[in-house]
């Protein structure tokens, strides 16, 4: 779904964050789920439905590792931002539960790793179906502000549904390329926290990472922007509290805001590369 956006000769941007310097930045790469749309909550959700069938079936329930998904803790830990087959394995490596990998299109089921990630997505698509996802309020005027800008933007997500919730909630519309799990899976990319994806998603903006913002609301997502050398890396907690700012600071982030309604205010036009 990536478009032609002329990205290449947007003029470089200034953003203002809170350290001393302001730094030059072409292009804003967005993460989506959580970031861009209220999607995080639906996917915790069908995991934990998913988990939950799945930890009845192989441990016993009064022991620790039987315990019931916390989709809290152990899916901002374990599970957010990776991939599908990646989410399940490490949640289920974390219980000391080894399954054989299996393929791709294993049905759903809890017999293999892609058996559990299959059961996910067929929770994720059953809840799409009851309820919509909506886009976060500021997100739209957030967007056309960078645009005007001259602010190159793009969503990056791991998710192979980030492509159809984006378009269906027309944020697409607002970005110069979108790069989902579809993409990843094509491309062989590996999973976060390697920048693969990220990287990747820069590209196809033309512009290096070296003059790229990141925002991300996953602590494995923030560490991939730096590994990938990102000129400023957004932590995004929405749900506010000083846990979260401080779990998303200690992965790499430069700041943290509950929300993106400061970011174009930071953004004004620079002449320097
Ligand atoms: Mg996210």
């Amino acid at each position: 779904m990536e478009r032609s956006t002329g990205a290449g000769t947007h003029e470089q941007a200034t953003v203002e964050p809170p350290g001393p310097r302001p730094r030059s930045l072409r292009a804003v790469v967005f993460d989506a789920d959580g970031v861009l749309i209220d999607s995080a909550g639906v996917h915790a959700a069908a995991w934990k439905r998913a988990f939950d069938a799945c930890l009845r079936a192989l441990a016993d329930r009064d022991s620790p590792q039987g315990r019931p998904f916390d989709d809290g803790d152990e899916y901002r830990r374990l599970v957010d931002g990776r991939s599908r087959v990646e989410g399940a394995r490490s949640f289920l490596t974390s219980r000391g539960l080894y399954l054989p990998l299996g393929a791709p299109d294993d049905p759903p089921g809890c017999d293999t790793v892609w058996a559990v990630a299959a059961r996910k997505d067929q929770m994720f698509v059953a809840a799409l179906r009851e309820r919509p996802v909506r886009v976060f309020p500021e997100v739209p005027e957030t967007l056309h502000a960078l645009r005007r800008a001259g602010v190159a933007c793009a969503a990056a997500s791991a998710s192979r549904h980030a492509g159809e919730l984006l378009a269906a909630s027309r944020v697409a519309e607002l970005l110069d390329a979108v790069v989902d799990g579809t993409e990843v899976a094509r491309l062989g990319l590996p999973s976060k926290p390697d920048p693969a994806l990220f990287l990747e998603t820069a590209r196809r903006l033309a512009a290096p990472p070296s003059a790229s913002a990141l925002v991300e609301d996953a602590a494995v997502g923030v560490e991939a922007a730096r590994r990938g050398g990102f000129a400023l890396v957004i932590g995004v907690n929405r749900a506010g509290g000083r846990a979260g700012a401080d779990r998303l600071r200690a992965c790499g982030a430069d700041t943290v805001v509950e929300n993106l309604t400061g970011l174009p205010g930071r953004i004004r036009r620079g002449s320097g590369p």
